[in-house]
């Protein structure tokens, strides 16, 4: 199986090579048709770590042994063996994607990229260092940090903007442990930090200075292929539960940002797994339902900063890549971009959009439905979501199906304490951490050990810099990296 740029057949990767580049050469995502002999029956009968090793060699078959690939990154670094749980909950079920070291589901794909990064810099003879820089406005930089931290061969700097994310997540962030990682707050805004990262990859670094720049972003098939794996999983669950025969239809709503976990659906389906439609939830920004809805895609429109803050986002990268596996048109494709880049906006055809409808269903919620939708979960089902979900939920309600329906659960609600106790009327004062122990009390849900054992960790980061100073700060740390 070969990968190729989403905008020119012409440039083709292994998959090796596509996840140690990230990024095509023209700025395209690499893509490659499914496989279609995928022994889905089998696959169904492993364990999650089995599933996996199945899974991802299929998507990658670049890589040898993937199966020890698979235990490094997982094995003991969850709260359950099977990683993702499936939760019946009020006649449909949660999965439950945030039991990772790090409490948020990019857990799943971050524990596993680093894994693949060093094979396939082994596979392809690169004896560099690869340096992975991140700009995060939470979430990402900390499962990023935990997920390359001691990986050898590989170092990883975070930038997150001072003032712009929780404190729980800087507390996460700046208390991590680990030789090859550093964290540096940034004055400014997520845009500013993330402007500042683009440049210093535009830039580069020379070459023979033994390091290679890498990034830990969602465009990355290797973030994207461990993701297919719990569709599966949830699959099996039902199975295993009585609640479907094998070829019944499951569908599932999917909180989405940059339509990497919804792809990663897709792919399951095109794979044999037998899903009925995805169904793509957004909060306020729903460029996404404007999309599905339409056929146009414009992301001219105001940006609304929401208490779901992992999917605030008008440009959904991976989105591309749906447009290619559905039309396997690269010129097409690339057309729609550059509309996307020189007006802001572009619309697909007519079958494209027809096809579209016939894999994917919509819909979005505001805040307070988000807010509504929590209380309303917890009093009576006694469920605890938090706000990403919670988004799901709402749209999953207002859903009509026969079939058994699957919310994903992308973070914990200990994540987002402020929003989820005021959500079943709590009282909100005091620190995050207050906020965090008092929702605790009050509702008796568990908190995942790395948030419990967080306010009281040492902080090993102190790094403050403005935005103009962050390629100064990256080149001498490629020099020293402690001093
Ligand atoms: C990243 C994230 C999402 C969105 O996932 P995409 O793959 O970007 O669509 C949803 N919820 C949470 C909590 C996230 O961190």
């Amino acid at each position: 199986m070969e990968y190729q740029s989403t905008r020119d057949k012409k440039l083709r990767a292994g998959s090796a090579e596509a996840v140690l580049r990230g990024l095509a050469p023209d700025g395209g995502l690499y893509v490659a048709r499914p496989p279609v002999d995928f022994d889905v029956h089998s696959v169904l009968r492993l364990d999650t770590l089995g599933m996996a090793e199945k899974i991802l060699s299929a998507l990658l078959p670049d890589f040898r042994d993937m199966g020890a690939l698979v235990r490094r990154a997982y094995a003991g670094k969850f709260e359950t063996e099977e990683l993702t749980p499936l939760v019946p909950v009020g006649g449909r079920y949660v999965l439950e994607l945030f039991r990772g070291p790090t409490s948020a589901f990019k857990d799943v794909a971050l524990s596993m990229l680093p894994q693949l990064i060093t094979a396939a810099r082994e596979r392809e003879g690169v004896t560099d260092e690869i340096l992975i820089l991140t700009a995060t406005s939470g979430d990402t930089g900390k499962a990023a940090l935990a997920g390359f931290c001691d990986v050898p061969g590989t170092k990883i700097i975070v930038f997150y903007p001072e003032n712009g994310v929780s404190e729980v997540q800087k507390k996460q962030m700046i208390s991590q442990a680990g030789a090859n990682v550093r964290v540096c707050a940034v004055r400014g805004n997520f845009d500013d930090t993330q402007t500042g990262v683009k440049e210093i990859f535009a830039a580069g670094v020379k070459e023979n200075c033994g390091v290679r720049l890498s990034s830990a972003n969602s465009i990355n098939i290797g973030r994207l292929a461990p993701q297919v794996v719990y569709y599966y999983k949830a699959y099996a669950d039902l199975l295993k539960a009585g609640r479907v025969a094998c070829g019944d239809k499951v569908d599932f709503v999917v909180p989405t940002g940059n339509f990497g976990d919804i792809l990663a659906g897709y792919l399951a389906k095109r794979m044999g797994l037998p899903v009925g439609k995805l169904v793509c939830a957004s909060n306020r920004n729903d460029v996404l339902t404007d999309f599905l809805r339409t056929g146009t895609y414009d992301r001219r429109r105001p940006f609304y900063k929401t208490i779901s803050p992992s999917m605030d986002i008008l440009v959904s990268s991976n989105l591309e890549r749906l447009l290619w596996l559905l039309t396997e048109n690269e010129d097409e494709v690339a057309g729609y971009m550059r509309s996307l880049t020189e007006n802001g906006c572009y619309t697909v055809s007519d079958s494209l959009l027809s096809k579209l409808h016939a894999e994917f269903a919509y819909g979005c919620c505001d805040d307070a439905q988000t807010m509504e939708t929590i209380g309303k979960v917890w009093k009576t089902e006694h469920y605890l979501m938090d706000t990403h979900t919670a988004v799901a939920w709402r749209v999953a309600e207002g859903y009509q199906t026969d079939a058994p329906v699957v919310v994903l659960s992308t973070a914990s609600p200990y994540k987002f304490p402020t929003a989820v106790l005021s959500a079943i009327g709590g009282d909100t004062s005091g620190t995050e951490f207050d906020v965090m122990f008092r929702l605790n009390e009050l509702t008796g849900v568990p908190v995942s050990p790395n948030l419990a054992r967080l306010q009281k960790l040492p902080i090993l980061h102190r790094d403050v810099i403005d935005r103009e100073e962050m390629q100064a700060y990256v080149q001498r740390r490629m020099r020293q990296w402690d001093e």
